[in-house]
């Protein structure tokens, strides 16, 4: 493994923290209690800066910038077409400032660098430009009423005021995710990124103002989740909140919000998503699969593929393919630019990590390769392979978030398929074989927001994304989302001198 000096031997220039203070209503201020807390860089530990906590008195000023900025302010009431020119002018700025923002993250979350410039920046600003292009086509629908003296129509409408609590792993797309549909609808927001990866949110905030969003429009609020978070989820003047993180916290905020003022909600959750791999699979590409679906962001994804499923005439191949890869695999300073896994976000997941690699020892699970933390400094470790995992093992169960993945083998297309339910949660799901009869059967028996045919991690802007059982409620990405922040109004009127009663 490489160790970890703050540029990696990289030509990426490690950027100054220019922003660390909440931003409301179009302002960078300090928390009204004065408190900062640290960020930490996971590459060794350092502190990286100080940044203000914000808390519930905070929240409030955000969502009063926000009301007034959606009760007053012209963003509601440009036309779809003038929030567009702008919502493009953000994302302008956002590719102007490329490698800063993919720095941020790198720096905040380990992130590798080269692919949050290659990847994660440029998929950010291709939310705005594709919300952007929806803002100007906002209908509603004539309606085809029972009584033809009446006439009916629907409005689509902003929903409000809106919070976004937003977790760690990708903090600049969940960041576009959540606010670009939220913009190109009309409303107005109050962000809380994670307390992991505050940087880059009060980047974006700095760059919407640059870009003419009126102020009070975006307020973004650091902080932590029990505070500042729950003073979003229970507020009575935020009208939906939008949440991305834990299936416990997801639990919490829906009681929030039905304990205050019911406001929408939309929840997306954790995962345990199985790929399914099929005999007739070429071993060497869906070996690749598996492991971008496991090692891709350090496991650190809501998707990882953490349950691989192989039909037993492959499985042996599979496995020792997979080895040999892995072996390959370069963990390290996620500024080198031939790092392929960087450290875990913080000291606490690279623990959890480890307590179930541990679990998976104890009870029974073959280790195939890895186990093992790396170095002193830093939260890195190795990319683990257990295999003979079974279903009573907490690391078939449980979402590990980190490079854990488990193999188990399966006979028959229906065992396969019960196999792949079998968990409380329902995100995404991958299934690799050329058979297409045997493809079309199995996405229509998984229980799974998205299913990945012959691919893994394929997200598009224009895919709906969201969970089934307990990986949630609503959807994230496509013109669902922006739908889930509009309100539908029914309008009714007699035509010219009919009866209406
Ligand atoms: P989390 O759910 O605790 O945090 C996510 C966000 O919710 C953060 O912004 C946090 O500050 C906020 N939050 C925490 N408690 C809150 C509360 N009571 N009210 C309102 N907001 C609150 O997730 P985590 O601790 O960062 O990670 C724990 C686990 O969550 C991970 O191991 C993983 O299983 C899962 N996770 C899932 C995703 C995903 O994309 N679905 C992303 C990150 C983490």
């Amino acid at each position: 493994m490489e160790s970890g000096n703050h540029n990696g031997g990289s030509a990426a220039k490690f950027p100054a923290i220019k922003f660390t203070k909440l931003f409301i209503n179009g302002e960078f201020r300090d928390a009204v209690s004065g408190k900062t807390f640290e960020t930490i860089d996971p590459r060794n530990g350092e502190v990286i800066g100080r940044i203000a906590e914000g808390d519930k008195e905070d929240v409030d000023l955000a969502v009063k910038a926000a009301r007034q900025a959606f009760d007053h302010g012209p963003w509601p009431r440009f036309s779809g077409a003038e929030r567009a020119r702008l919502i493009h002018k953000f994302a302008d700025l956002i590719e102007e400032h490329v490698e800063e923002l993919a720095a941020l993250d790198a720096m905040d979350g380990g992130k590798l660098f080269l692919w949050g410039k290659l990847t994660d920046i440029p998929v950010t600003a291709g939310h705005f430009r594709y919300y952007a292009g929806a803002a100007d086509k906002i209908h509603g629908e004539v309606l085809k009423m029972t009584r033809p003296s009446m006439f009916g129509y629907t409005l689509k409408e902003p929903i409000g005021v809106v919070g976004h609590i937003i977790p760690w792993n990708f903090p600049s797309i969940m960041f576009a995710m959540k606010v670009a549909p939220a913009l190109a609808a009309g409303c107005t927001m109050v962000v809380k990124p994670a307390e992991q990866t505050p940087l880059s949110a009060l980047f974006y905030a700095h760059l919407a103002k640059q870009a003419g969003i009126p102020d009070g429009v975006i307020n973004v609020v650091t902080g932590f989740g029990p505070t500042a978070g729950a003073a979003i989820t229970s507020h009575m003047d935020i009208e939906k909140v939008s949440f991305t993180g834990s299936t416990e916290v997801g639990r919490k905020v829906m009681q929030a919000a039905a304990t205050s003022n019911l406001k929408a909600v939309s929840l997306e959750l954790g995962g345990k998503s199985p790929l399914l791999i099929f005999d007739d699979a070429d071993v060497d590409k869906a070996a690749d699969l598996a492991l971008l679906g496991n090692f891709y962001n350090k496991g650190e994804i809501c998707v990882a593929s953490s349950r691989v499923f192989v039909q037993e005439g492959i499985y042996d191949a599979l496995a020792k393919k997979l080895v040999e890869k892995v072996k390959g695999w370069t963990v390290g300073d996620p500024f080198d630019p031939t790092a392929r896994q960087g450290p875990q976000v913080d000291k606490r997941q690279f623990e959890k990590v480890l307590s179930y690699i541990d679990d998976g020892k104890q009870e029974g699970a073959t280790l195939l390769t890895g186990g093992n933390a790396i170095g002193n400094k830093g939260y890195f470790i190795e990319p683990t392979i257990f295999a003979d995992v079974t279903d009573g093992m907490k690391i078939y169960q449980d979402e590990i978030f980190g490079p854990v993945m488990s193999l188990m083998k399966f006979k028959t297309v229906e065992e396969a398929i019960e196999l792949a339910n079998n968990t409380r949660y329902g995100l995404a799901a991958g299934v690799v074989s050329r058979d297409i009869d045997l493809v079309n059967t199995v996405s229509r028996s998984i229980k799974a927001g998205a299913i990945w045919v012959n691919c893994y991690i394929a997200f598009d802007v224009d895919c709906p994304y969201g969970g089934y059982k307990m990986s949630g409620i609503g959807r994230d990405s496509g013109l669902d989302a922006l739908y889930s922040y509009l309100h539908v109004k029914s309008v009714v009127t007699p035509l010219h001198n009919s009866p209406w009663l």
